[in-house]
């Protein structure tokens, strides 16, 4: 009988993976590899844009030969992508002018200020759901045409050419011919409008950025060219951000439901349907797809640092084995409840917005050990979520009744018992944890006619659900110590200023 599969790409900031998913949506395998940080100045974030094509391009070649899959039986490849980096190069020889700028990047926060000092914080907000921060790639953009010589001019003679990760797959996945994002990572520039589907004239003018580097924008399932591939031409057929393939891997295909990622960062998307919801509270609007030219939007809060904090405990203060051991040694640490870590290593995002907030830890005393350290790190994520997940309720008056949970540090149970205990809901686990990577999948297999969205919720399997325990008192006591931490981070950097 033949054989069907849809291959999902997914470019994610620390590590490009590919996952082959069989007709039926299971996950037959996947092949990943780490990709190299750059660091070059303190706010610095840098990736190489050739390292991420050839890893990610390794990675589709090693799963499809590792489970013995011919070229000919993929119907299709879908593309998900760390959302917001930024890459520009020669359309001609397909060289990246400058690195990759990272979302995590600090180095426009004086553009955003400049934006602010324009005027343009509220039309940013109405007309692209975001906020004037270095974190969306807009700025970043701007930067590369000023810092790299003669860049400015050649972009304005077509020269070259702007794409987030996805765009810069999709052209070299097709050798050049396609030049195209989907809306969901144009609704990450801050070029573009979400209200009108289109870029922003106002925003480009602005940042000064010519409209001829920028890529079409197109459906989130549909066709995006094809993929030589051994003798096979393979259809891209869906491509979505990160964040928002994970909400529709996860089936929140309807307004009111919500999930949150676990990974470098941590996202709370909620879907608020075929209306744009302007948050009063912080949070970011987007558009969560396009499908048949139609858009649902999400409502999104950020935590900028994450698991990235973990990887802080295991790379930079070393107290840590893997990311892995963290669920074993937060165990060891026992009942202590005094240490809080606010992990703000590159300012706060929502709701907060504090590019000036920088990390700290509380409560040391003599005997604080270092499972204690790690516990409240884990701890971190699940306060910030909630601190998230709060401001999302108020602006759209629906409470949460359960939450959707995945991304790598969410297989850590010690975080999501915690996660369910300072929520008060039940945390839900699916058995395929790589949401990310099946919303790709689903959107291109959505492309390829496989499947339609109605058997994709119907087929939803979960491995764990975390119910909470933990009494309102010792809850309501625990926050409110975490919000005088977050307090106290606040404005650290402008204080100097
Ligand atoms: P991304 O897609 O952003 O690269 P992933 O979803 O792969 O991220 O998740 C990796 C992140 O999760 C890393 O920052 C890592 O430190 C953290 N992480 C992975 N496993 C665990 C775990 N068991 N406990 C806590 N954190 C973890």
């Amino acid at each position: 009988m033949a054989r069907t599969f849809i291959l999902a790409l997914d470019q994610g900031t620390t590590s490009s993976r590919a996952v082959l998913f069989d007709a039926d949506g299971r996950m037959v395998g996947m092949a990943q590899r780490e990709l190299t940080q750059h660091y070059p100045q303190p706010g610095w974030v840098e990736h190489d844009p050739l390292e991420i094509w050839e890893s990610q391009w390794a990675m589709l070649d090693e799963v499809v030969r590792t489970y013995d899959v011919l070229p000919a039986e993929i119907a299709a490849i879908g593309i998900t992508n760390q959302r917001e980096t930024t890459v520009v190069w020669d359309r001609k020889s397909g060289q990246p002018i400058h690195p990759a700028i990272v979302w995590q990047d600090r180095r426009t926060t004086p553009i955003c200020e400049a934006l602010k000092d324009a005027g343009l914080a509220d039309y940013i907000r109405e007309q692209t759901g975001l906020v004037p921060d270095p974190y969306f790639s807009g700025t970043k953009v701007n930067w590369i045409l000023d810092h790299v010589a003669g860049a400015r001019a050649r972009a304005r003679r077509g020269e070259l050419l702007f794409g987030t990760i996805d765009t810069w797959l999709i052209w070299k996945l097709t050798n050049g011919a396609v030049h195209a994002t989907d809306c969901s990572n144009a609704s990450r520039t801050l070029l573009f409008n979400i209200r009108e589907l289109k870029w922003d004239d106002k925003l480009l003018s602005a940042l000064d950025i010519p409209r001829c580097m920028l890529p079409e924008v197109r459906d989130s399932s549909g066709a995006f060219g094809t993929c030589d591939y051994r003798g096979a031409k393979i259809p891209i057929l869906g491509v979505a951000g990160d964040q928002q393939a994970a909400l529709f891997g996860q089936a929140c295909h309807e307004a009111g439901l919500a999930k949150n990622t676990y990974g470098t960062g941590c996202f709370l998307l909620m879907n608020t349907g075929e209306q744009l919801c302007l948050s009063q509270n912080g949070l970011l609007s987007t558009i969560a797809w396009r499908m048949d030219g139609r858009v649902q939007y999400a409502l999104e809060g950020s935590v900028l640092i994450a698991g990235a904090a973990i990887q802080w405990l295991r790379d930079g203060l070393q107290i840590l084995g893997s990311a892995a051991e963290s669920e074993a040694m937060a165990r060891a640490a026992g009942d202590s409840e005094d240490v809080f870590v606010v992990p703000a290593f590159a300012g706060l995002g929502a709701p907060h917005w504090d590019m000036y907030a920088r990390g700290a830890v509380f409560g040391l005393t003599r005997d604080t050990t270092r499972e204690q350290i790690i516990k409240a790190t884990l701890e971190s994520m699940a306060f910030q979520t909630r601190d998230v997940l709060l401001a999302m309720q108020a602006d759209t008056g629906v409470p949460l009744r359960t939450l959707r949970v995945d991304g790598g540090a969410a297989a850590n149970n010690f975080l999501m018992q915690f996660q369910a205990d300072i929520l008060g809901v039940p945390v839900e686990r699916p058995q395929v944890i790589e949401s990310t990577a099946l919303g790709a999948a689903y959107l291109a297999g959505i492309g390829a006619g496989l499947w339609n969205p109605e058997e994709i919720a119907a087929r939803r399997l979960l491995d764990r659900v975390f119910e909470p325990q933990m009494d309102e008192a010792r809850r309501h006591v625990r926050c409110a110590r975490w919000q005088r931490a977050v307090q106290r981070t606040k404005g650290w950097l402008a204080e100097e200023a």
